[in-house]
């Protein structure tokens, strides 16, 4: 059964070669393995990757459209002809671009433009106390950055760089062809320039004519209040420079909160644990119960059974943009006390024979020894 690669990607049957494109990128962000952890994504992405194969090719898309399915003569079929292998490799760094031109590129003569920059990843872990106030943090990134000695263009000077005999600036070459047919014109990026239109008499010594070149950068990141568990803060240009002055990757930080010694988080609200007497919640009592601002006091009713659990209005974590906060649930746990007195454990005893409770405690060695010489 052939697969509905328009529903996949949420596009209707007339999206243009842009819409497509655009579905594909936006999905391919939301479901990328290293964006997404969640269970399905590697498999929703991998989809997502088939369906863009076939519907960013005209001549596929064409003949899926007419044979609804993707598999032609003289063609690798579906997501055959891309390998989806070199994605999970690329350590942090992935460029949908540049997936993309894979599928959708392939234009005759196609220029060869300065390539932009790739992207980057950081995983930042963070506590709670900054999931509750916000915060602004600062990272030290290395990052391949414009060589300011030359102002990315690889050249020693500006005198040195000149237009490319070859091409004559274009970055392409091109050929006429007298064919049986008539003539035909072909065109191809120029080789002496890589298509970049220009030549590089004297490289700059900094760089070496790369134009760039790796600098720790101290990058500020703001961290919102009631931020998600593993979310995805997008840096548009704090990635790595472009080749040439080409526009710079985006720099993803990837979020994730520290365990809290005394919270445990789910979405914006907060759960505890407190250990409280057993004549507290026989009798009912008033305690005190950590919160993110200090302490709360809880009314625990009479006759409260251990794990009960009770809720704080609004003491939980801010709702991440949105006013308002979620609660904090408190589990009390009822202690038994330890190393009893002999008085105490004889009011024990008493009000266990006035509950009408038969209890019969396990002697302590002692005890046994001394019935015995009784
Ligand atoms: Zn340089
Ligand atoms: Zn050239």
């Amino acid at each position: 059964m052939a697969k509905d690669y328009y529903s996949i990607l949420g596009v209707d049957r007339n999206a243009t070669r842009d819409e497509i494109k655009k579905a594909y990128k936006r999905l391919a962000k939301k479901y990328h393995p290293d964006l997404n952890k969640e269970v399905g994504s590697a498999e929703k992405f991998k989809e997502i990757n088939e369906a863009a194969a076939v519907l960013g090719d005209d001549k596929k898309r064409s003949h899926y459209d007419q044979y609804g399915t993707a598999d032609m003569p003289g063609f690798q079929g579906g997501a055959g002809g891309f390998d989806f292998g070199d994605l999970g490799g690329f350590a942090g760094t992935f460029d949908f671009g540049d997936i993309f031109e894979n599928f959708f590129g392939g234009g005759m003569g196609r220029r060869r433009g300065p390539q932009r920059g790739s992207d980057l990843r950081y995983d930042l872990k963070i506590d709670l106390e900054d999931v509750y106030n916000g915060a602004e943090k600062h990272i030290d990134l290395p990052r391949i950055d414009l060589c300011s000695a030359c102002d990315g263009t690889g050249a020693e000077s500006k005198s040195d760089i000149k237009t490319c005999d070859e091409c004559r600036g274009t970055g392409t070459l091109k050929r006429t062809q007298r064919t049986p047919f008539g003539l035909f014109q072909t065109q191809s990026t120029c080789r002496y320039c890589s298509g970049s239109g220009k030549t590089i008499k004297k490289v700059c010594p900094t760089c070496h004519g790369e134009g760039r070149i790796e600098k720790i950068h101290k990058i500020k990141i703001k961290i919102p209040k009631g931020i998600d568990e593993g979310s995805m803060l997008r840096m548009p240009g704090e990635g790595e420079a472009g080749e040439a002055g080409a526009r710079s990757g985006d720099l993803y930080i990837a979020v994730s909160v520290k365990p809290h010694n005394v919270f445990e988080r789910k979405g914006s609200d907060l759960y505890i644990e407190v250990p409280v007497s057993f004549v507290s919640v026989a009798l009912g009592d008033e305690i005190h119960v950590p919160t993110m601002d200090g302490k709360a006091k809880l009314v625990i009713p009479s006759s409260t059974q251990s794990n009960t659990l009770f809720r704080m209005k609004g003491k939980g974590l801010p709702v991440m943009g949105r006013d308002g906060y979620g609660d904090e649930f408190v589990k009390v746990i009822v202690h038994t006390p330890i190393n009893l007195t002999v008085k105490q454990k004889d009011i024990l005893k008493d009000l266990a024979k006035e509950l009408g409770e038969k209890i019969t405690p396990p002697q302590s060695f002692l005890e046994r020894l001394k019935e015995q010489f009784r």
